[in-house]
């Protein structure tokens, strides 16, 4: 059955009530490992008047003061990286150096956060009227939560927190409940790193916790990142109870191969981005679109010798590439649409689900589809595994059109040698993260990070300045001080005018 694991608020781990619990599997042997508790919305509530009653202590401290418990928890991460990431590992199922790789991103925002007392600095103009002067300061919001998805269970609640508490929040987080380990570690690190008791809560659950935090008035803001119909719907109802949103969604992210691209960089580039991480990387390269058929045709040739030599395995094994999928669940859903594919008249010239490895593990080996068409649910519909579809178009403009024409405006990359196609394809496509020669444009933590049409829904982005302004309300106060005690002391009689 597993360990039972709890909900963490106000400073300590609290076991859930509700009787109802999801199950987490270590995705590589495919055993169940732990059991998670769904909290209810009494659950919820009684986090949330925790991070209330924490809110005025914590967000009354001088920024400096917040700034070094953040230092102090960028300390214990780099303590406790690599436990990070071996947890992250035996969850979620990528590959050990991917999982460090994941708790390092993480921490950049944290560093970032520990900037907050600059971060924070308004404005000031003196005399915007004779003796008057007007100033600005960015206060934080109250309660505000986080609901995170299962492909980074650290480095997206690490988009989220470190900048809302900085910033004078208190935060509730409802990480994925198929990896919830790791947050619960974060919580326990946050408490010795320093964090009062309450500013910072965990607590697990499914759809009746997000509903619960979705209705409940308190809080004033929810960050949100997962599949796009969920996004859309924690948008619309957050946004309808007044709440300031950020609901970050799904993708398909496109890479064009011009001609003149450099193939030994585009092939190595497309090998790691559509299956590092078993393709379930929000960014993760899942078309690859042709300029034209000689380019198609050699990219696949150099293709299938990488995908081939490709190392499938438990993500601790030395020299691990690509681990398994997250759960029997989801394996199933990606195995789906390599019939899909196929039924729709693609032609899948790797077929992973021939890759086998010892024992029960959700394991799938790459696949490659070629004559991939716009209309196929394998172009239009996110995937999230690793599957990579190639797209063949005749020139540049077919290209562009190609991708701004897709739903979804996550990331996406050009690889060419010749800057004038770079610089089009940067300036004219709909797309909120652009790589040139770059697979994987994931912004540091110093910019911000979101996508455009149905991968974001709101107006604010993460992490970097968006998330400071995100978490924050500006204020401007304008103010003239009447002539008091420098005109020294009155000894006749006040009269008025
Ligand atoms: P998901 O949408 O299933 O779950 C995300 C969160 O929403 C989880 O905490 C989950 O418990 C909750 N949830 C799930 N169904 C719900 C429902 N019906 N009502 C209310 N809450 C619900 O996403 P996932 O499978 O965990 O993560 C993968 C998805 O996340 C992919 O679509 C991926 O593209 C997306 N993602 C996007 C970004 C980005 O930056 N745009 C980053 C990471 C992941």
């Amino acid at each position: 059955m597993g360990t039972e694991l709890h909900h963490f608020v106000n400073g300590a781990e609290v076991a859930g009530k509700s009787g109802r619990f999801g199950d987490v599997f270590d995705p590589a042997t495919g055993m169940v490992t732990k059991r998670v508790p769904f909290a209810t919305t009494e659950e919820i509530n009684s986090a949330v008047e925790a991070a209330a009653a924490a809110f005025p202590a914590w967000s009354a401290q001088p920024p400096l003061r917040r700034a070094r418990v953040m230092f102090r928890f960028l300390e214990l991460l780099e303590r406790d990286k690599d436990a990070f990431a071996a947890m992250l590992t035996s969850e979620h199922g990528k590959v050990f150096s991917d999982a460090k790789g994941e708790v390092q991103r993480g921490s950049e925002i944290v560093e970032f956060a520990t900037g907050i007392p600059q971060l924070l600095k308004g404005e000031y103009t003196e005399e915007v009227g004779t003796g008057v002067d007007s100033y600005s300061v960015r206060q934080p919001l109250g309660v505000v939560a986080g609901i995170t998805p299962f492909n980074f269970p650290a480095m997206v609640p690490m988009w989220m927190f470190p900048i809302a508490l900085a910033c004078g929040n208190t935060f509730i987080l409802k990480p994925s409940e198929k990896d919830p380990s790791l947050p619960l570690m974060i919580a326990k690190l946050l408490k010795e790193a320093g964090l009062p008791d309450g500013v910072f809560n965990v607590v697990n659950g499914d759809k009746v916790a997000v509903d619960a935090l979705l209705a409940h008035q308190a809080i004033q803001a929810i960050s949100f990142v997962g599949s796009t119909p969920v996004a859309e719907y924690v948008y619309t109802r957050g946004t309808a109870t007044g709440k300031r949103v950020q609901a970050l969604g799904g993708a398909k992210n496109h890479l064009v191969v011009m001609p003149d691209a450099d193939l030994d960089q585009t092939v190595d580039a497309l090998i790691g981005s559509a299956y590092g991480s078993a393709g379930e990387r929000c960014m993760a390269i899942s078309v690859a679109v042709a300029v034209g058929d000689k380019v198609a045709d050699e990219l696949i040739k150099r293709l299938m010798v990488k995908i081939e030599t490709l190392k499938l395995s438990g993500g601790m094994e030395p020299g691990a590439e690509m681990g398994p999928l997250v759960t029997g669940a989801h394996l199933e859903k990606v195995r789906g649409y390599l019939d899909i594919g196929v039924a729709e008249g693609a032609k899948l010239l790797a077929d992973g689900r021939g890759r086998k490895v010892d024992g029960n593990g959700f394991f799938l080996g790459p696949c490659l589809f070629d004559q991939v068409t716009p209309g196929m649910r394998i172009y239009r519909e996110e995937i999230f595994g690793p599957v990579l579809a190639v797209v063949r178009v005749p020139d540049f403009n077919a290209a562009l059109q190609l991708v701004n024409e897709h739903e979804f405006g996550n990331g996406t990359s050009i690889f060419t040698r010749d800057g004038d196609s770079a610089r089009a394809f940067a300036t004219g496509v709909k797309v909120g993260m652009v790589g040139i020669n770059i697979p994987i444009p994931v912004p540091m933590a110093f910019h911000s990070f979101g996508g455009w049409k149905r991968s974001l829904f709101g107006d604010h982005y993460v992490h970097g300045p968006e998330g400071v302004r995100f978490y924050t309300r500006l204020k401007t106060i304008t103010a003239r001080w009447p002539a008091g005690i420098r005109q020294g002391a009155d000894f006749h009689m006040p009269v008025l005018g």
